[in-house]
């Protein structure tokens, strides 16, 4: 490649263009057709990603529509998923998995991690790494504290768990009966690198699916997967390292 580059730029008039022809028919209309594909993915997501997360699935009577919803809008999230939720129903889980999902722990049974103690804390998490991992064959990297409660202990545990904190930047207050405007609204305000608050449970969070993604489209962002950052990322009253990157 960087020999035909260096061919091309030495070349003069009908050079030039032949070596662009050569280029051209090497890379056949597979690659050039993948190439104009990428090419237009690159101008959706210009302005970068921002990761939607849904908590406290996977749930029995919302799961399957949220994943319709998303697979339509051709989106990938992050589910924060309770093991205590996938025990009862795994099929959702694998569910989420073969839509293309990327599923975190949420712990066991949803408690305030703070202030039940040690080794209560400690066992809330392991034990939802173990029952996701034998649903979805690997062990989840990401994690998400019930209701942001975070302190130097749960930290020490997610840590000797090899898990990312994933706070949020936007909260879209679906928990707290925000209606399908008011989310779409929320996540109207998400910059690049954000990650917003929703709920796998949440009817209104489910119905802004569509409007959300095309939103997001409209302003050059596109969703995406959450990584570590070494940046301090501000939110949910906490700083923590968690972006969101392309898929
Ligand atoms: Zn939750």
């Amino acid at each position: 490649m960087i020999r035909m580059i260096s061919t091309m730029r030495r070349s003069r008039g009908t050079g030039l263009l032949a070596a662009a022809l050569t280029l051209a028919s090497l890379a056949g209309p597979t690659t050039a057709a993948r190439a104009a594909a990428q090419g237009a993915a690159h101008a959706a997501c210009r302005n970068g990603f921002v990761g939607l997360t849904y908590d406290d699935g996977p749930t029995a009577a919302t799961t399957q529509s949220l994943l319709s919803a998303l697979r339509a809008a051709h989106a990938r999230a992050t589910f924060f998923d309770l093991a205590a939720n996938a025990r009862q129903t795994p099929e959702l889980v694998l569910a989420q998995q073969r839509a293309g999902m990327w599923i975190g722990n949420h712990t066991y049974s949803h408690p305030h991690l703070t202030q039940i103690g040690e080794p209560a804390a400690f066992q809330e998490i392991a034990s939802t790494q173990e029952v996701l991992r034998l649903i979805t064959g690997r062990p989840p990297v990401l994690f998400r504290e019930p209701y942001g409660e975070t302190d130097d202990q749960v930290r020490a545990d997610i840590a000797s768990l090899r898990l990312l904190e994933v706070l949020w930047t936007v909260d879209s207050r679906d928990w707290a009966g925000a209606t399908t405007a008011e989310i779409v609204a929320a996540a109207d305000t998400l910059q690049p690198g954000g990650i917003i608050l929703m709920h796998d449970w949440a009817q209104a969070s489910i119905d802004a699916v569509p409007q959300i993604v095309a939103h997001l489209s409209s302003r050059g962002l596109c969703p995406g997967r959450i990584v570590f950052t070494p940046s301090d990322v501000s939110g949910a009253g906490q700083i923590f390292h968690a972006v969101a990157v392309a898929p």
